[in-house]
């Protein structure tokens, strides 16, 4: 790979002394901004950048302002089971995957000949994520309903940056993009865990506890067996024990042998009472349900159906099944294409329609045409082909996509889209990332923005209208992906100009 000119001076003079970079290093372990290593007894601190990024105070807001709309959107077409099930049918034929999510949410809900009442209330937490795009403006990459992490380190960005600009000011200075910026606020981390802790009060207060049990609310958290973003979920917990509430971890693997139903349909999880909420950080993947030592002839059915299980009580969840389908790529490409008029039959304004249509970007379905048009007239640069998965790794690039195209086979179509690619503004000073304690300059970062809401039962529980915070993750523009766990993503914030 070319070095940039920059980057070699980096490397050979050393940008920042050791010191400092050592001292920051140390501050994000101390706060838990850190990544469990393979190991299992020692951590690393997560990529960051040394310095925040800028943007338009109005682009910022607008952004605030919007992604609430989308939120009561999703939150709508969450609970839209006839829809859910008849627009995404094709899709979950073209993806096993979602087929099984399909299933498990027709168990919950019924189906529209015969529907059912799902007792749980949605949880939705979710995180859209936006890029700046220097033509279009901000749209948005994706929705994020299941697993949506990363808030508290959100939240800890800012604080490190506000470090950094205390302790080392010329440093400060001379990285951030725009000196005169203000550091825009971002308590994610407390308002996730107010939106939550507000969710496990009313359940307590609606269902009581049951005789014998427990009073204390109560809050369980389903991860993943080898789980190495744990500190990121560990800050969720304490904020939340802070408030008072009681916070459990258990794998779905755990979980098929502890629960139970409880008096008023209350979920009794074995030896902690009932439960209030249920927060799935595992489950956004088919792995997530397979479980090799129960040898099942249907496979992954005993996990999935714990999911189904939990559903069927008087508990708050996130994430519903029905949550997961409504923020799946293909829905995303569904509500891209309505027209404005047709995103009010979920009770948006036609206002509120108009702006939630302006934040998303062009997607287009496969099929046999689309794949001609793509080869023969398509700008390669302008697309990503992306599945229905999550995560990462996923999303195919430019001149990678026909062959992609090419290889698939027809039946597999309706688990693809074409999106169009956007292409953020590039920073315009060089700053420094730091990864596993090495600094490097990077002259070309470019910024991914997730902003958080918070929903309980239909209705915004943050102190800011659904609004809860958000995470910046940048990379440098040569690279396509930008993840902080895989990839070359590094955890940002965001200063303000007018
Ligand atoms: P995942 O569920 O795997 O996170 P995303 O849709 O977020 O899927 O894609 C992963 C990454 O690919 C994004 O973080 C972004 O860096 C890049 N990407 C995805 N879609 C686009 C797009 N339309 N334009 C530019 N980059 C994109
Ligand atoms: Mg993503």
């Amino acid at each position: 790979m070319k070095t940039s000119i920059l980057e070699k001076q980096c490397v050979e003079e050393q940008y920042l002394n050791t010191q400092t970079v050592d001292e920051v290093c140390e501050w994000q372990i101390m706060h838990g901004v850190a990544i469990k290593n393979s190991d299992g007894t020692t951590a690393r601190h997560c990529p960051f950048s040394i310095a925040p990024m800028t943007m338009k105070r109005r682009v910022f807001e607008h952004l605030k302002t919007v992604t609430p709309m989308l939120t009561n959107l999703i939150s709508k077409v969450s609970e839209d089971m006839p829809f859910l099930q008849s627009s995404l049918s094709s899709m979950a034929n073209a993806d096993p995957f979602f087929g099984r999510l399909m299933k498990m949410h027709a168990q919950i809900h019924g189906t529209e000949a015969a529907p059912k009442t799902a007792l749980r209330k949605p949880l939705l937490l979710m995180r859209t994520d936006f890029m700046d795009d220097r033509q279009q403006g901000a749209k948005v990459i994706e929705f994020n309903g299941i697993a949506a992490g990363m808030g508290p380190f959100g939240q800890r960005a800012n604080e490190m940056h506000d470090y950094m600009r205390r302790q080392w000011p010329e440093i400060y200075r001379d990285l951030v993009e725009s000196p005169a910026a203000i550091p825009a606020d971002n308590a994610c981390l407390e308002q996730l865990a107010h939106g939550i802790a507000t969710a496990a009060q009313d359940i307590r207060a609606t269902y009581g506890t049951p005789t014998g049990q427990q009073e204390q609310r109560t809050f369980l958290m389903v991860v993943q067996k080898h789980e190495d973003n744990v500190y990121d979920q560990h800050l969720l917990e304490v904020a939340l024990q802070q408030r008072g509430v009681r916070t459990v971890r258990r794998t779905f693997d755990q979980l098929s042998s502890q629960l139970s139903t409880g008096e008023n349909q209350r979920l009794i999880l074995k030896d902690i009472g009932a439960v209030d909420v249920v927060y799935l950080r595992a489950g956004y993947q088919y792995s997530d349900y397979f479980a090799p030592e129960l040898r099942e002839a249907n496979c992954c059915h005993t996990l999935s159906q714990t999911r189904v299980f939990i559903e069927q009580h008087n508990v708050a969840v996130n994430a519903t099944v029905g949550q997961q389908l409504a923020t799946s790529k293909t829905m995303q490409m569904i509500l891209t294409m309505m027209t404005a008029q047709e995103l009010t039959h979920w009770g948006l304004s036609e206002e509120n329609a108009t702006l939630v249509k302006s934040v998303l970007a062009d997607m287009l379905p496969i099929h046999a045409e689309a794949i001609a048009w793509f080869n023969r007239d398509a700008e390669k640069r302008e697309w990503v082909l992306k599945n229905q998965g999550e995560g990462g790794g996923h999303c195919v690039f430019g001149d990678d996509i026909s062959a992609k195209l090419a290889a698939l086979k027809s039946e597999d179509y309706d688990a693809w889209a074409l999106m169009q690619r956007l292409y953020p503004h590039e920073r315009e000073r060089p700053t420094i990332a730091v990864r596993n304690g090495e600094q490097t300059l990077v002259d070309d970062l470019v910024s991914e923005i997730g902003l958080f809401t918070a929903y309980f039962d239909g209705k915004p529980v943050t102190d800011f209208e659904g609004y809860a915070g958000y995470l910046v993750r940048s990379k440098p523009a040569k690279e396509n992906e930008g993840g902080i766990h895989s990839g070359k993503g590094i955890l940002d914030s965001i200063t303000l100009i007018d």
